[in-house]
């Protein structure tokens, strides 16, 4: 029988659609229909497992899904032996410390004897014991922004993205404890079969990296400005310029960071460029 590599990725929640979208990206097609537990895909050796978060690393750690997408801080977390095979950039956040918005922050000594709330107690007290505080941690699972306005903690640690969760109970983040975003992580001891499937799904998914904010750029230029235009372009490699069927006039096609765009567009039309156009890229095989 083929050898599958099982990939658990979260049933609901903020990584789903992340997850599937970068499965979707990477050509991976699943049999729809009713989600169940276990969905196969219909054109790569996989099949797809939907757990809760908290359950991947432990999951993938046990050999139950071979591999996993779950955020830095569930690994962080659960402790278990799993391998970071890859960043994904998507779900970034932070796991912070917050006090109430009125109080001063002293520093670290702020939180010595006070009680804090949070759903990481592990990520917390290896903080805490690292920076020799010595503080109660009041584990909650859920609503810990909360805890302080009623009286429940002094503190909370807890995930923060735009800081506006935070805002709305009178709270300040004072300390990032660490930076998350979601990862793919992997059993340490992959069969040489599972490993070849994931090192195919990981070039799938640099090739998809690499392209995004990237766009194909097409613009038409008369040849004697053609050599000061393609200093305006960081291109790849070189540029393509190929001539037009107008005498002495060429068409020059690179690709550009959309961060760059706006800025390079006014030198390029200087420059003598015309009818720029811009494409979206797919995927960037090196
Ligand atoms: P589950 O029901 O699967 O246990 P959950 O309620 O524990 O889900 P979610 O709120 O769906 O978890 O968050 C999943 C992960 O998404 C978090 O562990 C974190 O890595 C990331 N995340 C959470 N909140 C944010 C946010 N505001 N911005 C970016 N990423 C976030
Ligand atoms: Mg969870």
């Amino acid at each position: 029988m083929e050898t599958k590599i099982r990939i658990a990725i979260q049933t609901k929640g903020r990584l789903n659609e992340d997850s599937v979208q970068l499965l979707k990206e990477a050509g991976i097609k699943m049999v729809s229909g009713k989600r169940k537990l276990i969905s196969a895909a219909k054109n790569f050796p996989m099949e797809v497992l939907f757990l809760r978060d908290d359950d991947i690393p432990q999951s993938v750690a046990d050999g139950l899904a071979d591999i996993g997408i779950v955020g830095l801080n569930e690994v962080l977390e659960k402790k278990q032996n799993v391998n970071i095979a890859k960043e994904l950039g998507f779900s970034r956040c932070r796991v912070s410390l917050a006090i109430p918005k009125s109080d001063e922050y002293t520093g670290l000594n702020y939180f010595e004897s006070k009680k804090i709330a949070t759903s990481y107690p592990v990520i917390l007290q290896d903080f805490l014991t690292e920076k020799k505080i010595d503080a109660e941690i009041h584990e909650i699972s859920g609503s810990v922004e909360i805890a302080p306005g009623i009286g429940l903690a002094d503190a909370i640690f807890d995930i923060v993205s735009s800081g506006s969760t935070l805002v709305s109970n009178r709270l300040k983040e004072v300390e990032v404890v660490t930076p998350s975003e979601a990862v793919l992580v992997a059993n340490p001891e992959l069969s040489e079969e599972k490993q070849a499937i994931l090192d195919e799904l990981i070039f799938r998914i640099e090739s998809v990296q690499r392209a995004e904010g990237k766009k194909y750029i097409l613009l038409n230029a008369p040849n004697d400005k053609v050599d000061e235009i393609i200093a305006l372009l960081p291109g790849m490699k070189s540029p393509t310029v190929l001539p037009l069927a107008e005498q002495g006039w060429s068409s020059v096609h690179s690709v550009l960071n959309e961060n760059d765009f706006w800025e390079i567009i006014g030198k390029l039309k200087a420059a003598g460029a015309q009818g720029i156009l811009t494409i979206p890229i797919e995927k960037m095989i090196m």
